[in-house]
């Protein structure tokens, strides 16, 4: 089952209680049956479901409570907090440090996505300002290298590996000692696996890690054999010091809830999971913002990192302007250029309360970025009189031969600008109302200085920035 519909479920059956008229003992376990057949469904062990329907009941007591709306609200709680129990290792995890080589080492069963989740960690890392390098000490599978070679070019990291060497612990030194020279902070070393534990790769493992004394041992569990992952992190684990998990595979139709429980089970600091083939599809993996996330809550604080990764230039010019009710085509454009910067649209859409992990397919991601790009590309026609006049519109309805110069530049119909002209309008409204991008985040953490009903607004208003009614009309063409 995907866990996109154990969130569906959960939700719809937490609910039922706000459709129930009274919130009684039959009430309350007609839900929490409803919540367990669905964890259940994805797999997730018995004993933990059987766990969290007791604890659940143990912290609700029905005749203490108050008035109806307190007892859902404290319901639907409880269920909250066992929910992300279920998924939480309860250990910090490690982190790597600012300005330090740290050395961080993949290991897993082959196919796991071991190769496949170095690139999207590197590229992770990377895209966050960490210099950032890859090493395949793969020797075993035929075309490793390649590989790994492959997405490192893609993604312009720079890589180390070798066609003719035949010994993993000779590539890690190499590889790890070139790149310390070389001041790289995220030094990511990509090893063979096996089809099954073997002696042969445990010893293999134990060699290269005793050779580059890594800062991380990452294990990189396939979520796809579900409950049984609990066997095999703690396999891992016995045998080589593994401070990390990362679980892949989680798209698709992988017995998500029980991969994820299982691991955590094992007291294994899961620090990201996979979400798919691409690059992209990998995300931070938190306890409670993911639980938000599945039941479709939002994730306000990965929304919030993410904006503050984009070390978006000041805004504070564009704040004072916005105060005083201006907004240019040029600002419009800067607009667009930090939500392209933001990344996948259907990851930033899932982050935001009330839209699901699954909103948008990739397809229309696609898409709404082309369009996105096809509005700047018009832009990019515009001379700055037109880019920085607070009435953008304006400036080419007075004088409508503006119209077919910027068409004629960016080969598109005067049509094409028109209505690029009419969703500026539109959009001016809503960036003026909602103060930009950055002014919703300014001075980084928003939670010190937003008060819960303000944070409400700013979740409102974002959400419907990146309405897809609204990126539908932006570049309807
Ligand atoms: P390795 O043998 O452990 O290095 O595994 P690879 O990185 O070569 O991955 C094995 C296969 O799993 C490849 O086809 C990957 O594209 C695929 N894969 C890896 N991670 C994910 C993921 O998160 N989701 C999906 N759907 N496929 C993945
Ligand atoms: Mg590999």
């Amino acid at each position: 089952m995907v866990l996109a519909d154990l969130g569906r479920k959960i939700t719809s059956a937490l609910r039922s209680l706000s459709n129930a008229t009274i919130i009684n003992e039959e009430v309350l376990n007609a839900m929490l049956k409803e919540v367990c057949t669905a964890l259940l469904e994805a797999d997730v062990n018995i004993k933990l479901v059987k766990q969290l329907r007791e604890n659940v009941k143990s912290a609700i007591d029905l005749e203490e409570m108050a008035s109806g709306l307190n007892k859902r609200k404290m319901i639907q709680h409880a269920v909250f907090k066992e929910l992300v129990k279920l998924v939480d290792p309860g250990v910090k995890a490690w982190t790597p440090t600012k300005g330090k080589q740290n050395v961080i080492m993949f290991v897993g069963l082959q196919g796991s996505g071991k190769t496949t989740t170095c690139s999207k960690l590197a590229y992770y890392y990377q895209r966050k300002g960490w210099k950032t390098c890859l090493i395949c000490a793969d020797t075993f599978r035929a075309g490793a290298f390649d590989q790994l070679k492959q997405n490192a070019t893609k993604a312009r990291i720079p890589f180390y590996g070798s066609y003719t060497e035949m010994d993993p612990v000779i590539i890690a030194s190499e590889g790890v000692e070139k790149f310390k020279n070389e001041n790289f902070e995220i030094i990511i070393v990509d090893t063979s696996g096996r089809h099954k534990q073997e002696d042969s790769l445990f010893e293999e493992m134990l060699q290269v890690a005793n050779a580059i004394q890594p800062d991380n041992i990452v294990y990189v569990m396939d979520a796809s054999i579900g409950q049984a992952c609990e066997a095999q992190a703690k396999a891992f684990k016995d045998k080589v010091d593994v401070a990390s998990v990362i679980v892949t595979k989680l798209d698709g139709h992988a017995k998500g809830g029980g991969a994820l429980s299982a691991v955590a089970a094992t007291k294994s600091p899961i620090i990201f999971i996979g979400t798919g083939e691409h690059i992209d599809d990998f995300e931070p993996f938190k306890t409670q913002p993911f639980i938000s996330k599945l039941l479709g809550m939002g994730d306000i604080e990965g929304l919030i990192d993410k904006v503050n990764e984009l070390k978006l230039d000041d805004n504070e010019a564009l704040i004072e302007k916005l105060k005083h009710g201006q907004f240019t085509l040029r600002d419009m454009y800067e607009q667009f250029q930090n939500i392209m910067k933001m990344g996948p649209f259907s990851q930033i859409l899932g982050m935001i309360p009330g839209f699901g992990t699954d909103f948008m397919s990739k397809g229309n991601e696609q898409e709404s970025m082309a369009r996105l790009k096809k509005l700047m590309t018009i832009m990019d026609s515009m001379n700055d009189q037109e880019l920085d006049s607070t009435d953008g519109a304006k400036v080419f309805s007075k004088q409508p031969g503006r119209i077919q110069r910027v068409a004629r530049g960016s080969g598109v119909s005067t049509r094409d600008v028109q209505e690029l002209l009419t969703q500026y309008t539109k959009f001016a409204q809503m960036v003026k109302k909602m103060g930009g991008i950055k002014g919703l985040f300014k001075g980084g953490d928003m939670s010190k200085n937003v008060s819960q009903s303000q944070m409400a607004k700013l979740n409102q208003q974002m959400a419907k920035m990146m309405d897809p009614r609204v990126l539908h009309h932006m570049g309807k063409y």
